[in-house]
């Protein structure tokens, strides 16, 4: 039995119209965190383009983005069997990191990455919960390049079809829960 998964979304992804401004609809996950067969459920989808067929994991670490690609990579990466790396706002991370800016819809923002937090050569999937417009997403596959990382893929809860984010990430295999 069970339920789909995107009826899974649709009942506990709540839809917040004007928040953090006027125009904006904001998908807040915190319904779905609170529900332990559907965060389960959404967990294990989100993990699964790090698999193969046989179950197996093919990268090493899960990438998660502050701050909600922590609550949902932090689990992914436990359930394939593989670490976790925070990626973090300026300032946040203690040791040498690698750092990229991006542009925001009024001004700029920087995330950053420990330079050795991912290996040379190592495959990573990077996980958050909304794609809006693609620039959190390019901008965390730009760090995983600087450490010498591959991105096996991006994978999320929600993509916001309408802004085009995939325009922003030429040759990533962007795999999305649900589109909207
Ligand atoms: P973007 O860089 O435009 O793709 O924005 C993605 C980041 O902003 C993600 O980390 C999301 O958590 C957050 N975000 C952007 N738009 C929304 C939205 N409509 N609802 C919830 N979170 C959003």
């Amino acid at each position: 039995g069970g339920r789909s998964l995107e009826e899974t979304l649709e009942r506990l992804v709540a839809d917040v119209p004007d928040f953090p401004e006027p125009g904006v609809g904001f998908k807040d996950i915190t319904p779905l965190l609170a529900d332990h067969a559907g965060f389960t459920q959404v967990v294990e989808a989100l993990a699964a383009p790090g698999r193969d067929a046989d179950g197996n994991p093919t990268v090493t670490k899960v990438l998660g983005m502050e701050s909600r690609g922590f609550i949902l990579g932090a689990p992914a990466a436990l359930h394939l069997g593989v670490g976790f790396v925070p990626v973090r706002k300026a300032g946040k991370l203690p040791r040498e990191t690698h750092a990229v800016s991006y542009s925001l819809e009024y001004g700029e923002a920087i995330l950053e990455i420990h330079t050795d937090a991912v290996a040379p050569g190592e495959r990573v999937l990077v996980i958050d919960d909304v794609l809006a417009t693609g620039g959190t997403a390019a901008a965390t596959i730009e760090l995983v390049e600087r450490c010498g990382g591959i991105v096996a893929g991006v994978s999320v809860l929600l993509e916001l079809g309408f802004l085009d984010p995939r325009s922003k990430l030429p040759g990533t295999q962007v795999h999305s829960l649900l589109v909207s």
